[in-house]
């Protein structure tokens, strides 16, 4: 195979070209590799360019003025270049993988093959710059053309290496909308209880990956050994797998939309969804935003967004209850969109409403209210804890009746109910 491929021509921009020719005025060979390279090859714009070379890290933090020695154990080091960062790595040859983690030992190559070879996918597998062109040993541009995924080696051995790769394959696939190549995916099948041997931390990276590419391909997952150590006796529900794809349509806030894809995945879950999402490893803003909307998604409470006979009014008070629980604006649109994605065709008229309840300034949470916890403890109506109670029963009641939210009538309100 001629693994030099000189017409294809990619577009460094130029403080990576910046980069590569620093390296090589010193002496040494460099080349971008990996993700921008296949990105470049499918006509997509690269998120960041990471550099490969035979030079040392010591070489390269003496080659450039600003440089952080970000991954220096696996000859990583970052360059800034007017405030932009490049990865720059020595050519590796990844040594044994003793606990499929991590290689044993990371030992550097002077072979620009070398390093290629121990990359996961042969999409990912190539290197270009100006001089050579593209570096395609193992023929990814034609896994490209064909859009495959497709292990680099054997895959039975590259799959026990580290496990990582499995879930890695299926968020390429996602990503690309690729297939996998049918050996690769037998291997996958054969190997995938070795992801017990992977830390969560990588495994949430590349699961959240799944997600926001493209959630339907998360039913592969039910066919593999990894599901049953990932996520017990669940198996991913192909109606919510497909709505939690809709849900793109509201991709302003990349965050919230991830909550609202992830608690879709998760709608038919029965179990303790806070505790699985706390093994992988979430954290606990992104814990809390997915059980809001999980919680939405099933609770009876709000029945009325889904009831056909439901009138503008029970609809505005649905939307202020969901206010209310969320203590937060964007959370409460997200679990709303994510209740009723199939219901409303028009969407925008459910997001009108919604708007108009804030903008009117209609009172959905306790700080709206025209008394304070300072007026109770005053009036003597309460104390401590029962505080917030009150405030909260009165609430309650404004929700569905707005006119009541003036002061005199609300302090009489909570008199009756301290009474009762
Ligand atoms: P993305 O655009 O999604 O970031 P990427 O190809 O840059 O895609 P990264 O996860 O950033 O993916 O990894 C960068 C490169 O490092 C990959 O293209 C691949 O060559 C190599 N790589 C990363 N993880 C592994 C792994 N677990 N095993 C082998 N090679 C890997
Ligand atoms: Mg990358």
């Amino acid at each position: 195979m001629n693994i030099y491929n000189r017409t294809i021509k990619i577009e460094i921009p130029t403080r990576a070209r910046q980069v590569l020719d620093s390296i090589r005025g010193a002496g040494f060979e460099a080349f971008v590799v990996g993700g921008c390279v296949r990105d470049s090859v499918m006509g997509k714009v690269p998120h960041d360019w990471d550099i490969t070379t035979n030079a040392l890290p010591e070489d390269i933090i003496a080659i450039f003025t600003r440089t952080i020695p970000t991954g220096i154990q696996h000859g990583t080091v970052t360059v800034i270049i007017d405030n932009e960062a490049f990865e720059v790595t020595t050519y590796r040859l990844d040594g044994d993988y003793l606990d499929m983690r991590r290689p044993r030992t990371v030992s550097y190559s002077q072979k620009l093959e070398d390093d290629l070879s121990r990359r996961d996918f042969t999409i990912n597998a190539m290197a270009y710059n100006d001089q050579l062109g593209l570096v395609d040993r193992f023929g990814g541009l034609e896994d490209i053309e064909n859009k495959l995924v497709r292990c680099v080696g054997e895959p039975d051995k590259r799959f026990n290496e580290d496990a990582l790769r499995i879930l890695r394959a299926l968020r390429f696939s996602a990503k690309l909308s690729f297939d996998i190549e049918g050996a690769t995916m037998e291997s996958i099948r054969r190997n995938s209880a070795n992801i017990e041997k992977v830390s969560m931390e990588r495994i949430n990276t590349e699961f959240e990956g799944i997600i926001k590419a493209n959630t339907n391909k998360l039913s592969l997952i039910n066919d593999l050994d990894i599901r049953a150590y990932l996520f017990g006796d669940f198996v991913f529900n192909q109606a919510d797998l497909t709505r939690a794809m809709k849900l793109e349509d509201i991709a302003s806030d990349e965050g919230y939309l991830q909550a609202s894809k992830r608690a879709m995945v998760f709608n038919h879950y029965r179990g303790d969804l806070k505790g699985l999402l706390r093994f992988f490893k979430y954290s606990k803003k992104d814990i809390d935003k997915t059980i809001f909307i999980w919680t939405t998604l099933r609770d009876d409470k709000y029945a009325d967004l889904l009831n056909e006979n439901a009138t503008w009014d029970d609809l505005r008070l649905t939307l202020k209850l969901v206010l209310r629980d969320a203590r937060d604006n964007i959370l409460a649109k997200y679990a709303i969109y994510a209740k009723i994605i199939e219901k409303y065709a028009n969407i925008g008229l459910i997001f009108n409403l919604f708007n108009d309840i804030i903008e009117t300034g209609e009172c959905f949470s306790v700080s709206h209210l025209q008394i304070s916890g300072r007026d109770i403890i005053d009036e003597g109506l309460a104390m401590g804890k029962e505080v917030g109670i009150l405030l909260d029963a009165l609430l309650c009641q404004v929700i569905s009746q707005p006119q009541l939210n003036e002061k005199k009538r609300l302090l009489e309100m909570a008199r009756k109910i301290q009474k009762q």
